[in-house]
């Protein structure tokens, strides 16, 4: 009844899985003996074929329309079927409303919404008969206010809704919809702005709780728990994984001293 659950025998997808946190969930996923296909833009820039449990590598941007229909034949191709889709890859453009332009904002809103609404499609027409688990890596910034990225926020809180619409719509099909939004993970998106930007650091890192920056391997783990049976009775769900920075609003500067 409590056997610890693997990946065993499942087959899944990661966008942006050459880097950071993507990267360390298709290691975690091959770790619990899943076969992963992974798509990036970059996917030329890393070695991954090698891994076991790659299955294959996609190198295309996620909002290349043609996606679906490449990832049908490789899943005809190795004769699997879809059981995982974890939609990853993400675009970050900074600026209040003032300092954005419609470009930029529609930019977000393509990469971190359209394209995802495309592929969980695509993962949910593949999943209708015998369930899965689809993970939208959201952000924390799409729950609370950010240092100024307009396009970014409104684009991770549209995925949260996504995710709470698409758990609501296809439970009865089995297939559990989630997301995680990640605090201040060190990835190199992040790690010069945490190096660097004191005021960033005081607020995102120094005031949480946990008073550090998260790793891709954290994020990684929440996201193969969400996607594994182990939270098989858990949809709609957005799990932070923020070192508590979105609910300790006073954080202590030392621990408490034992007693
Ligand atoms: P990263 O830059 O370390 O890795 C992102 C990977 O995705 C790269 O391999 C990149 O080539 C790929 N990628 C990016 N855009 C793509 C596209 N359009 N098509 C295909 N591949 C693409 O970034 P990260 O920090 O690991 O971020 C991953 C996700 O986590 C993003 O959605 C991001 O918004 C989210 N996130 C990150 C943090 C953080 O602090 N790092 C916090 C909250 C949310």
């Amino acid at each position: 009844m409590f056997k610890h659950a693997t990946l065993n025998g499942k087959t899944a997808v990661v966008t942006g899985g050459s880097h950071g946190i993507g990267r360390a969930t298709a290691e975690a996923f091959c770790e619990a003996g899943a076969s992963v296909i992974v798509v990036d833009h970059e996917a030329s820039s890393v070695d991954l074929q090698g891994s076991a449990g790659i299955i294959s590598v996609v190198d295309t941007d996620v909002t290349d329309p043609a996606l679906p229909s490449r990832l049908d034949s490789i899943l005809h191709e190795t004769g699997k079927s879809l059981d995982i889709f974890v939609n990853n890859a993400g675009l970050y453009k900074g600026g209040h409303a003032l300092e954005s332009s419609e470009d930029d904002f529609r930019d977000s809103l393509e990469v971190n919404i359209i394209a995802t609404f495309r592929l969980s499609r695509w993962a949910v027409s593949k999943m209708i008969l015998a369930g899965g688990a689809i993970v939208n890596v959201s952000s924390i910034f799409g729950v609370v206010g950010s240092p100024s990225a307009c396009g970014y926020a409104a684009s991770k809180s549209a995925l949260i809704g996504m995710t709470i619409q698409m758990a609501t719509d296809f439970g009865a099909n089995r297939i559990r919809v989630n997301a995680v939004a990640p605090g201040v993970i060190e990835t190199r998106r992040t790690a010069k702005t945490i190096r660097e930007d004191h005021w960033y650091r005081h607020i995102m890192v120094d005031g949480a709780p946990l008073r550090r920056p998260g790793t891709p391997e954290e994020v990684a783990r929440a996201v193969r728990f969400l996607s594994s049976d182990e939270a098989s009775f858990i949809t709609g769900q957005v799990l932070a994984v923020d070192g508590g920075w979105a609910v300790g609003r006073f954080p202590r500067e030392n621990a408490i001293d034992g007693v």
